[in-house]
């Protein structure tokens, strides 16, 4: 549970939200505007740094709302440059938030949740179970408190790209997550275009299709088995809905011209790596318009999974490749302090309220 307080954090609200609250106040909606560039353009942390708002409105937000952001409890960089936060929420939980550099810009990878209800055999989020969905502010937070620290670090490369693959099942937290995205989109906020999101799921219906028509961002769906067999085996809530119904869906999911869907497939050792796999993969995706995005699984301490041999990665790839499947091996950054998107699990926070 998140401590109720009568105020709200003005970062949970929706941008009309906003501007309920603050025309309430007796002010003109155009005011909404610039408290939304304070929040979500400037990175305000307090109501008293918008200064070309009235002393009086000012001192009004403050009265009626709080403004909270997560607040970073420890950084992790790796050798590569991926840095990874753990950041505290306002209920004291912990979620973590991982950078990734690329050749002229950083993708984050965001969490939606404390915690998942999926319980995929090999995640290390999984094996915590759900404690609760993240606020739009909390979602959000994470990239203000990004783009405060890439500020900070002075270097060149900006934020660009945002994939919802961190912590948690984002269709599972619909509501938070579409208005999230809404905000994410506004020219006076943060600002991103849908070509800039990709949002991860195993799968969740009705909210699939629910978010493809919204056109908020691209998919990705981790498949990670061509059977339904072996889906259930290492993902058995996810495969509650069934391989065929998953595609079924997928089929209809309306894609913008010249967009595919990508299908995340975690290599894992002995597991679903084999040739065989491969083949049945081709077979299944023969059905929908979708590229195959492998990843050789990241091994995390207590899971029975190993990481796939690299012998197997090359002939799994190469038998996709020859059968017409566009496919890309997706280099595991920040290997060295686990924040491979997906294995996140925010152990540090139980150390951290140990040694409170
Ligand atoms: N719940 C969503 C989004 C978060 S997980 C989903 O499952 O799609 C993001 C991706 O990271 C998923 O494809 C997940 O299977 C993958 N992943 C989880 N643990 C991993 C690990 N140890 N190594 C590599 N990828 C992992
Ligand atoms: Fe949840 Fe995704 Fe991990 Fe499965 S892989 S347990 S859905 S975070």
């Amino acid at each position: 549970m998140i401590p109720s307080s009568d105020k709200p954090n003005l970062l949970d609200l929706g941008f009309h939200e906003l501007e309920t609250l603050v025309t309430g106040l007796g002010q003109p909606p155009y005011r909404a505007r610039q408290v939304w560039q304070w929040l979500w353009q400037k990175g305000a942390t307090d109501p008293e740094e918008m200064t070309n708002l009235s002393k009086d409105l000012r001192k009004a937000l403050g009265e009626v709302s709080t403004l909270v952001s997560p607040r970073v409890l420890s950084r992790l960089q790796s050798r590569d440059g991926t840095v990874k936060l753990l950041l505290g929420l306002a209920d004291g939980q912990a979620i973590e938030t991982v950078l990734i550099p690329e050749r002229d810009h950083f993708t984050q990878c965001l969490s939606t949740q404390v915690g998942c209800s999926m319980g995929c055999t090999f995640c290390r989020t999984g094996t915590l179970g759900l404690t609760r969905n993240l606020t739009h502010g909390e979602i959000l937070g994470q990239v203000l408190v990004a783009r405060r620290e890439l500020a900070q670090a002075g270097g060149r490369l900006g934020l660009r790209n945002l994939v919802v693959m961190g912590m948690g099942e984002p269709l599972l937290n619909y509501r938070n997550l579409i208005t999230a995205l809404e905000s994410l989109h506004h020219p006076q906020g943060l600002d991103f275009s849908s070509r800039r999101i990709t949002v991860s799921t195993v799968g969740v219906a009705p909210g699939i299709l629910e978010y493809g028509r919204t056109g908020l961002g691209s998919l990705a769906v981790s498949l990670h088995a061509p059977t339904q067999e072996l889906r259930a085996e290492i993902m058995p809530k996810a495969a509650r809905l069934p391989l065929d119904s998953l595609l079924a869906l997928l089929a209809q999911y309306p894609l913008k011209s010249r967009e595919r869907l990508t299908f995340e497939y975690v290599l894992l050792g002995g597991v679903n790596d084999a040739p065989e796999h491969a083949r049945e993969l081709v077979r299944l995706l023969s059905r929908v318009k979708g590229k195959v995005n492998l990843i050789a699984y990241n091994p995390s301490p207590g899971l029975p999974y190993q990481a796939p041999d690299p012998g197997r990665v090359e002939t799994f790839q190469k038998m996709l490749w020859d059968k017409g499947v566009t496919v890309t091996l997706r280099k595991s950054k920040g290997q060295d302090i686990s924040a491979a998107c997906g294995q996140l699990a925010a152990e540090a926070a139980g150390q951290e309220r140990a040694s409170d």
